[in-house]
């Protein structure tokens, strides 16, 4: 057997999942520019438009200035620059934890910390819609993976009393809003099950963070990628399980530390989440939902399912000739026969825009 790119991707595209790269500039956190077009996005995950706020790019100079482009080294060597202390102090007092470690992204925040909670004697419960990193992050660690009905925790209960006694640790791993969703989790009930059960509840709050105030877990990850506008991952927790990680999770013993400016402009961005609590992207996504007869939104993510793959590529070529960008997300990304178009609004959303865009979203569905 030899390797058959050519006819492998034959094959993606026929199932109409093939990927290609777009160029982008980014004007401002709504308005981008596409092939010499300029489109509102509503796809932007810059839900507070920190990637271009003037403090952040200030605090980035200036630590550039100060640090370096880059730190050379992993923090466990001689990478651990001082904004990591100030940074991470931050982030515990916003998610009330007794301490935090910072990752070099989300994903290796999910990898890392996965892969060294549980190993092979593990039991893994995942809601049936989490983000593949933290599917890699379980594959990596080598326990086993079971996973309950989306957001329903009469599954997660079944799965747990079924199976747990089988295993050595239990890990319930859920988002605390869901990235291709939109929809929130029952963190309490689940966080009742897992302290029943004697196992740790961890959530992924990459969309959450800078939008809503989840309920606390046992482990809380984010990431600094997405409302934070710099880059980067988090995980808030317990002493003990943060010291664990900085001695075991291989994603951070194994990989180069954040380069200063993206270090200096996460204080600033945690520093504004923390001090102006920012209800506008639900408040733009729910005039969105309501306008457009849909359930109301939970969170700055609205999803339309279209259900096939083909017509929901062609809904969004349209909308882009309008001039606006609205992702079609496919298969594998979401289950099958749930291609859907994935709405995310922004603090920075014109009213007058979200008109126009249900107005043609109406006239082409
Ligand atoms: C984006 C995302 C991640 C990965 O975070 P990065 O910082 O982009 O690596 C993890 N989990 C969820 C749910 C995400 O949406």
């Amino acid at each position: 057997m030899s390797f058959s790119f050519k006819k492998d991707l034959e094959k993606i595209k026929k199932q109409g999942q093939y990927r290609v790269l777009n160029q982008y500039n980014h004007i401002d956190d709504v308005l981008l520019e596409k092939n010499h077009n300029k489109l509102i996005s509503f796809s932007s995950n810059d839900y507070l438009g920190l990637s271009k706020h003037p403090t952040l790019i200030k605090a980035a100079i200036e630590a550039t200035t100060k640090y370096g482009v880059g730190l050379a080294s992993s923090r466990l060597v001689t990478g651990n620059n001082q904004l990591y202390e100030e940074l991470e102090r931050k982030i515990s007092k916003l998610k009330n934890s007794e301490k935090s470690l910072v990752f070099g992204s989300g994903y290796l925040a999910n990898i890392g910390t996965i892969s060294c909670l549980v190993d092979k004697n593990d039991l893994v419960i995942a809601d049936k819609y989490v983000h593949s990193c933290i599917l890699d992050g379980v594959k990596i660690s080598g326990a086993q993976l079971l996973r309950f009905k989306h957001n329903d925790t009469e599954s997660c209960l079944n799965i747990i009393e079924k199976h747990r006694h089988k295993f050595n640790k239990c890990l319930i791993i859920t988002e605390t809003v869901f990235s291709m969703d939109g929809d929130v989790a029952p963190i309490d009930k689940l966080l009742k099950i897992a302290n029943n059960n004697n196992a740790l509840l961890m959530t992924d709050d990459a969309h959450g963070l800078g939008v809503l105030t989840p309920k606390k877990a046992h482990i809380n990850m984010g990431t600094l990628s997405k409302a934070a506008g710099c880059y980067g991952g988090y995980v808030a927790a317990d002493k003990a399980i943060i010291d664990y990680l900085i001695n075991k999770a291989r994603s951070l013993i194994f990989s180069t530390a954040l380069p200063p400016s993206i270090l200096a402009s996460a204080i600033a961005a945690i520093d504004i989440i923390t001090h102006n609590q920012d209800g506008r992207p639900v408040e733009k996504a729910r005039y969105f939902t309501q306008k457009m007869g849909l359930p109301e939104a939970q969170s700055s993510i609205v999803p339309i399912i279209i259900g096939d793959n083909e017509k929901t590529l062609r809904i969004s070529n349209l909308l882009e000739k309008k001039g606006f960008l609205v992702t079609a997300i496919r298969p594998p990304t979401v289950p099958k026969n749930t291609a859907r178009l994935r709405l995310t609004f922004c603090a920075n959303h014109k009213i007058a825009d979200i008109d126009n865009l249900i107005y043609h979203i109406k006239s082409i569905i």
